[in-house]
């Protein structure tokens, strides 16, 4: 059975073919810049050249009708005829209260996610543009969707809620949802498997750290708490999200700065983090080589960048009572030697001894960073949120 696993966005969409016999990458590829007469479609099939081709791509059922002649295509394609793609998984980030693991596309479903839009703008419309252009180009195709929030909606509701008015709650569904769910159940259940233990019997905190950032406190294989809430600005600091603040901020900033709702809201998400503080660059690789050559504000940037991940999972030791396994995956969480140093050198009160050497190697391998006597497990586990989209749609519809 071959699965076609889509990410799409509003101006962007990524995919990846899948035969799931041996769960291997037929092609995969992604499109930019889709409504613009100059769209980019960039798309590789295994054995064969990166090929890449400006278009005029406007909307996102012209991008899924490229996408397929490329994967039909003489040369560069991996299929002969549509029949041979059975069934497409979609990513789809805001699952809201409903949706508590991953479904089949009815029209039903359609409706609960178009419901959801006002709690992700950015991210839910651009996924229903997907699904539909799936539905114009393959008819009667079977699709499932895949949420972000699902794997938290386990969180009990000391977790889940804020301290604020329940009528809020209630009324608007203002909770914690938390996001990055396919990748945190991803990556826990990996690293359960490299240690050969049951996940039901561990307290793991699984850190996604990439453009984006959250880390989970996982027991019994469920999530008990993670670091983004109603929206992902919550938690920690990230590319070009501020995480955890005071939200007298926003009102105080509004008056101050005389600032709009939006316009607060896009300092928050667009231009606070990293790129904030450093002043050079939303990018760890760039933030970590200004360091190293000296400039104070990248030393900052990091240091605060660290010094709150480092908080997050010292609360979530004490929120576990234990911790067996920290897990580091993601772009910086994968890549970032300086970062997992740092980090593991100040958690020796917790039992993490790092191995100096096993975390100075690079590889896209899954590999442990901790020494053996390590009291806590430290694992470098690379993500993958398509193979994991992959096979819960091939569970649905198998
Ligand atoms: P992701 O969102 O998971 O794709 O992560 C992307 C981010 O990972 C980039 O913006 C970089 O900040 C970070 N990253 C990638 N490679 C490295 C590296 N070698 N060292 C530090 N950070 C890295």
């Amino acid at each position: 059975m071959n699965i076609l696993v889509i990410n799409a966005g509003s101006s962007s969409l990524k995919y990846q073919l899948y035969s799931m016999l041996d769960e291997s990458v037929l092609s995969k590829g992604r499109v930019e810049r889709i409504g613009m007469e100059t769209a980019i479609l960039t798309h590789e099939t295994a054995g064969k050249p990166e090929i890449r081709e400006v278009n005029e791509i406007l909307d996102h059922t012209t991008a899924i009708r490229k996408v397929l002649e490329m994967l039909l295509h003489k040369e560069h394609g991996s299929i002969r005829a549509v029949s041979e793609i059975n069934a497409v998984g979609h990513r789809v980030v805001h699952g809201g209260e409903v949706f508590s693991s991953s479904v089949i596309v009815t029209d039903e479903v359609k409706r609960e996610i178009k419901k959801l839009f006002d709690l992700a703008p950015l991210h839910n419309p651009a996924h229903m543009m997907g699904i539909d252009a799936i539905e114009i180009n393959l008819a009667a195709i079977l699709q499932v969707v895949v949420f972000d929030t699902a794997f938290h909606q386990s969180m009990p509701a000391k977790s889940y809620l804020y301290p604020i008015p329940m009528s809020l709650y209630h009324k608007h569904k203002v909770r914690r949802y938390g996001f990055h769910g396919t990748s945190h159940e991803y990556v826990s259940r990996r690293a359960a498997a490299f240690i050969e233990k049951p996940l039901d019997e561990l307290k793991l905190i699984t850190c996604h750290i990439g453009n984006g950032a959250s880390c989970a406190a996982i027991v019994n294989g469920q999530t008990l708490d993670t670091s983004m809430g109603l929206t992902p600005l919550e938690g920690l600091m990230m590319g070009t999200r501020s995480g955890d603040l005071d939200p007298a901020i926003v009102p105080y900033t509004m008056g101050k700065e005389d600032l709009t709702l939006n316009e607060v809201n896009s300092m928050l998400n667009k231009h606070s983090g990293l790129i904030a503080i450093s002043g050079i660059s939303s990018d760890m690789r760039e933030v970590e080589k200004a360091m190293g050559e000296g400039d104070k504000n990248a030393k900052l940037a990091f240091e605060m960048y660290e010094y709150r991940l480092r908080k997050y999972i010292g609360a979530y030791v004490a929120a576990m009572n234990g911790l067996d396994v920290l897990i580091f995956t993601a772009g910086v969480g994968e890549n970032s030697v300086l970062l997992r140093q740092t980090v593991c050198r100040q958690l020796t009160f917790f039992g993490v001894e790092l191995d100096e050497e096993l975390n100075q190697v690079r590889s896209s391998q899954e590999r442990r960073i901790s020494t053996s006597q390590s009291k806590v497990q430290v694992l470098v586990i690379p993500t993958n949120e398509e193979l994991m989209i992959a096979r819960e749609t091939y569970r649905l519809v198998k």
